[in-house]
């Protein structure tokens, strides 16, 4: 099965359970999701137009937009040409959930790599029983989807942004149905703001929960 991707990298993971992990992130285009703040807006659209060859998505950045096909195998390929030597594949987006990720994780996952699949919970998430499933919950989002409770049953991390009081009682909300034993959750407070660190602090002391800090902000890195 072909995948539209829009970039691939080679980077160290900054944020979440993974925080510090050498990483290929795979950057697929396509995503209904409408989020105000989105920082990858080129993704959202998978236009004709913008189609390029495998070659060209592998060897420039995608902030323009567009998009090749790939499917594990040759991506696999594509790391090798590129000499790269991270071993955990991140697969974002877009709403890399906007596909059925079976077999680009089965392909990953059963040539060596880890993979860590990074969604924003509004689409089924279908994948290797192996895949890391990292939920970053986007509620209320102009595109009207909803978080699934699929997605967040299949997570394995729920990673939240918070700010104010209220982000805490919006992820309760979301998490009062899940069966939240053995998942890691991670606060993530919005742009690296004083007030938001100490609330994400004292949330994940009280609740024995995980600081996760975006280590590539303070490094200002990708
Ligand atoms: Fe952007 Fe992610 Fe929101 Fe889609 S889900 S609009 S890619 S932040």
């Amino acid at each position: 099965m072909n995948y539209p991707v829009n970039e691939v990298f080679e980077t160290i993971q900054g944020e979440g359970a993974f925080t510090g992990v050498p990483a290929l992130f795979v950057r697929l285009q396509g995503c209904p999701v409408g989020c105000s703040w989105c920082d990858t807006k080129q993704t959202w659209d998978v236009l004709v137009e913008n189609k390029v060859s495998p070659e060209q998505v592998i060897a420039v950045d995608g902030t323009i937009g567009r998009w090749a096909n790939h499917d594990g195998m040759s991506l696999i390929a594509a790391f090798s040409r590129k000499k790269y030597t991270a071993k955990h594949v991140v697969i974002t987006g877009g709403e890399p959930c906007l596909y059925d990720l079976t077999e680009l994780t089965n392909q990953l996952i059963g040539s060596g790599y880890s993979v860590q699949i990074e969604t924003s919970g509004t689409f089924e998430v279908l994948c290797h029983q192996d895949a890391w499933v990292t939920v970053s919950p986007k509620i209320n989002m102009k595109g009207g989807y909803k978080v699934l409770s699929q997605a967040l049953t299949r997570a394995n991390e729920i990673k939240h942004p918070i700010a104010t009081d209220k982000h805490i009682e919006e992820l309760d909300d979301l998490l009062k149905d899940i069966d939240v034993e053995g998942k890691t959750i991670c606060l993530q407070p919005i742009s690296q703001k004083p007030r938001a660190t100490a609330l994400a602090m004292k949330v994940c002391i009280e609740r024995n929960w995980r600081l996760s800090i975006q280590m590539h902000k303070y490094l200002d890195i990708d």
